[in-house]
């Protein structure tokens, strides 16, 4: 499904992605792990397009989606959730989604607002999407409140919903549960797994690790930029190297 060849990112003299390569397989929970300044939002950057990576190459089932722009890294079928969400406050759930959608999918903002000639068509089908999406991860009900009014777990639903409106085939989902419960995690652990149940490829950075280690098939730990562990749950728990870079930074 996604493979990643010697993916290296340099911001001046730092790399924050050093020479990763791993392979995340389709259908499958894949968890990336790792202290914090480890590369793993810029991993994900890489992946979606938002960032030009110095080396290496990115594959999704085959295709080099290396230098797309992340428009059309989305619409071959990368969706994404950000660790802090921009929702329109005063918008509705449904109209945050349908603009979403829209911005994700075209290459800029004039695109968005002025393509007239395919205008009402196009509307009608993020519309469709955006709907399609609030049903998956149960926020239906609340599709005409404001983003304002809703709870912060809602919220974070929303994220999961802007992620899935895209007809992705892997969703990349940057610490969906940060500061939400223990019952809401577990929500969340549940939509995951409803997702993988309807085809899809998870791809999960996160911190609770409780929720790591008995959900995840794959984990990948990053360190420094570098990756220092993958395998199984278990593989990783019981990894030297993983124990010391938690413990021993
Ligand atoms: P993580 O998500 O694992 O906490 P990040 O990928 O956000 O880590 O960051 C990895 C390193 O890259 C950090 O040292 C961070 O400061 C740096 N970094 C991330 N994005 C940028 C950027 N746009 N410009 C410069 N440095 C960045
Ligand atoms: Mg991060």
């Amino acid at each position: 499904m996604l493979k990643v060849e010697h993916l290296t990112k340099m911001f001046g003299g730092l790399a924050a992605v050093n020479d990763v390569s791993v392979v995340f397989e389709a259908g499958k929970i894949n968890a990336i792990i790792g202290p914090n300044g480890a590369g793993k939002s810029t991993f994900f950057n890489l992946i979606s397009g938002m960032h030009q990576p110095t080396s290496g190459r990115i594959l999704l089932d085959g295709v080099d989606v290396t230098r797309l722009r992340c428009d059309k890294v989305a619409q071959l079928g990368v969706g994404r959730t950000f660790q802090t969400t921009n929702l329109f406050e005063q918008a509705t759930v449904l109209d945050n989604l349908i603009v979403g959608h829209r911005l994700r999918t075209k290459s800029g903002l004039w695109d968005v607002l002025v393509n007239s000639k395919r205008l009402q068509a196009e509307e009608k089908a993020s519309r469709d999407k955006a709907r399609e999406a609030l049903d998956f991860v149960g926020l239906s009900h609340v599709e005409n409140q404001y983003i304002a009014d809703i709870t912060q777990e809602q919220r974070k639903r929303v994220a999961f919903a802007l992620a899935l409106a895209t007809d992705p085939k892997i969703v990349l989902l940057d610490e969906p549960a940060a500061g939400v419960n223990p019952e809401e995690t577990e929500g969340f652990a549940a939509l995951m797994k409803k997702m993988v149940a309807n085809g899809l490829t998870v791809c999960l950075i996160e911190h609770k690790m409780d929720m790591i280690m008995s959900l995840a098939d794959k984990i990948m730990v990053l360190d420094h930029g570098e990756k220092i562990a993958e395998g199984t749950p278990e593989q990783v728990r019981s990894n030297p190297l993983v124990i010391e870079a938690y413990l021993g930074s």
